[in-house]
């Protein structure tokens, strides 16, 4: 498989967001260099990285002499062009590859490819037309959930459907988001799953022997279709945890991806796991791992893609993460000396300009004996950031 890629070397990553900014902190701890590709400037990762380079990702030409100045490359954001990934491809090995990022990027060819391989999901149908998308619901049942088929993140471009009268609205809303991010304006038809936790599995697979590893399953709970809270391990049987990961491995090895993924899973009330959508790149439910586990999801995806040996997955203590949505600001600043008042408890802040509401600024870890004190934890000094200062913490 890939060469071996060591410290010395340097890393090219496309996109320039917090993603690549852990990555880079990583890539730097361990003497790599990292180069980012994005159209911004002054962005999360550039701001740490060695060189920023500012370009379209349609261009083509900056993408191959980008890819000429790093050894390999890498993703912190799925929703890069594949001809993008293949132009780098022609200087540098590209992990994951184009395909699984073809794959992620489009939530029919996702949930497609995974019930091929035989993976569970929910039962679902493509959507061209609206008449096509009452067909659908009369076929999947209500509740529903319509999805644009591209460029689909935090709940973007979906609609809930709990009766037929709301399809025409709702068809409209997602094929308009398409329609403005995406060529393609199709959309799917997902039957509604009740479920009693949202998991996701970080799994890594080594670009130079295939070898696999996977993160104890992580429990996340969204507000408003956004991730809010992350706590790992996850407070579901050991028989499920361990289900998850031999689902998330099988997954790696079966599409062939090199690097990290993740895995986001419903555990149903009959008790399955069924997939809901992979991302194949570290994941927001595992920033957690930065502080709580033997080698971070960053560190893994550095050394999976280097082909170093992957490193120990084992959590040092149950812990719990939460994130800092730019609505924190809407009153001024957090109170940054109170959270961070509180032991066990770690601040990321991402280095963006402007706090717009529902952005991800940052997130705070919190480390404790057992998964509900990390949450409890978490919450609070995230409770605190918007308390008035008391005269201990001024
Ligand atoms: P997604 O963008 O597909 O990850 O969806 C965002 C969130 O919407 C998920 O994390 C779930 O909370 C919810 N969701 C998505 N699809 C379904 C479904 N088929 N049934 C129930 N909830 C869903």
């Amino acid at each position: 498989m890939g060469d071996l890629i060591l410290p010395g070397a340097t890393i090219g990553v496309l996109g320039s967001g917090q993603l690549g900014r852990m990555l880079a902190l990583s890539c730097r701890r361990m003497g790599y260099r990292i180069h980012t590709f994005s159209p911004e400037r002054n962005s999360p990762t550039g701001q740490v990285a060695d060189c920023e380079i500012a370009a379209s990702y349609e261009d083509l030409d900056a993408v191959r002499h980008f890819a000429q100045s790093v050894d390999v490359v890498t993703f912190e954001f799925e929703n890069v062009p594949v001809a993008t990934a293949c132009a780098a491809a022609e200087y540098a090995p590209v992990h994951p590859d184009g395909r699984v990022l073809e794959i992620a990027q489009n939530r029919l060819k996702e949930k497609m490819t995974l019930a091929e391989h035989g993976f569970p999901v929910t039962t679902f149908r493509a959507v061209n037309s609206l008449a096509e998308a009452h067909n659908a619901i009369a076929a999947v049942g209500l509740p529903a959930i319509l999805k644009s088929t591209g460029f689909g993140y935090d709940g973007k471009g979906q609609a809930i459907l709990t009766n037929a009268d709301q399809i025409e609205t709702a068809w409209i809303k997602v094929t308009n988001y398409g329609a403005q991010e995406n060529a393609e304006s199709a959309a799917i038809v997902e039957r509604w799953v009740e479920f009693t936790h949202e998991l996701s599995v970080i799994a890594a697979r080594s670009a130079r022997d295939g070898n696999t590893i996977t993160y104890e399953p992580c429990q996340n709970r969204h507000e408003e279709a956004i991730l809010d809270l992350s706590s790992c391990p996850a407070d579901v049987p050991a028989t499920v945890r361990k289900k998850a990961c031999a689902l998330a491995s099988d997954l790696m090895v079966t599409l062939q991806v090199t690097g990290v993924l993740c895995v986001e899973l419903f555990l149903t009330t009959d008790g399955d796991l069924l997939v809901n959508e992979i991302a194949p790149r570290p994941h927001n439910s595992g920033h957690l791992t930065i502080e709580a586990a033997a080698t971070s999801q960053f560190e893994q995806q550095l050394r999976s893609i280097c082909g170093l040996p992957l490193g120990s997955t084992d959590l040092h203590r149950p812990a719990a993460m939460a994130n800092l949505l730019g609505d924190l600001w809407s009153d001024g600043d957090p109170q940054w000396q109170q959270a961070t008042s509180l032991p066990g408890v770690s601040l990321h802040l991402y280095g963006k300009a402007s706090p717009r509401p529902g952005r991800k600024m940052g997130h705070l870890t919190a480390m404790a004996n057992s998964t509900q004190q990390a949450r409890r934890l978490v919450s609070t000094a995230r409770d605190l950031l918007r308390m008035p200062p008391t005269t201990d913490t001024l």
